[in-house]
């Protein structure tokens, strides 16, 4: 149902005042101020909203919505994956947290964020951004690791294979997935690797060279 709001001609009240009204009333959500009253990035302050909500997607809300076939985890062996096991408890983020010196047991869920015990180290002032960044990041972090093991995993079945698109520049790995291509790399002779995108060439890799099915074969950007 859409909302229509009609403001009375002899009304003395302008519409600043109504929107006073609306954005600083005094009936606000006890996390409106941790999301919306800081310096963070308009994109991590929309993310905290969903997130001190659960309403980021994770598998558990997906499988609510029969999307997904289960709550597992796809980057551990845990078999529930929701909104805290994201943020605090998987493998990369628990590892995170702890490296900042953080404690996140003391804070059983994302709707108690602000919670979380301030390391000396960091400002006061700058905490909740700090806090929207972090999880921000583990997100974005969480995405992409799902991303890269979803291809290597197409590429384990026969399904997608390296290739390239466009000729390669110094600064932008132009490699793309599509079938009929693979790497070769000095410190894994006689091996054909396969990857996606620009995680293609192994961390240790040497003269990495991407071969590709219908053109000559091309160094890869990153690797020297
Ligand atoms: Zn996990």
């Amino acid at each position: 149902m859409s909302m229509h709001f009609h403001f009375p001609v002899s009304c003395p009240v302008k519409y600043f005042d109504y929107y006073r009204l609306l954005v600083g009333g005094a009936s606000t959500c006890d996390f409106a101020d941790f999301v919306w009253r800081n310096r963070s990035p308009p994109c991590a302050q929309f993310f905290m909203w969903l997130l001190v909500q659960e309403s980021v997607k994770n598998r558990a809300l997906l499988l609510t919505k029969h999307i997904v076939p289960d709550t597992a985890c796809e980057l551990c062996s845990t078999n529930y994956e929701d909104a805290n096991h994201i943020i605090f408890h998987c493998v990369t983020a628990a590892a995170f947290w702890s490296v900042l010196g953080i404690d996140v047991g003391a804070t059983p869920s994302v709707r108690c964020l602000w919670d979380l015990p301030r390391p000396p180290c960091i400002p006061a002032a700058h905490f909740i951004s700090f806090i929207h960044l972090c999880c921000w990041h583990i997100w974005k972090h969480r995405n992409e690791l799902i991303t890269i093991f979803f291809c290597m995993r197409l590429v384990n079945e026969g399904l997608l294979i390296l290739g390239a698109v466009v000729e390669p520049t110094e600064a932008v790995c132009t490699v793309a997935c599509v079938k009929g291509a693979y790497i070769r790399c000095r410190n894994y002779p006689r091996q054909q690797l396969y990857g996606c995108a620009c995680h293609c060439a192994p961390p240790d890799g040497k003269r990495c060279v991407v071969h590709l099915p219908d053109r000559k074969a091309q160094r890869c950007w990153k690797r020297g």
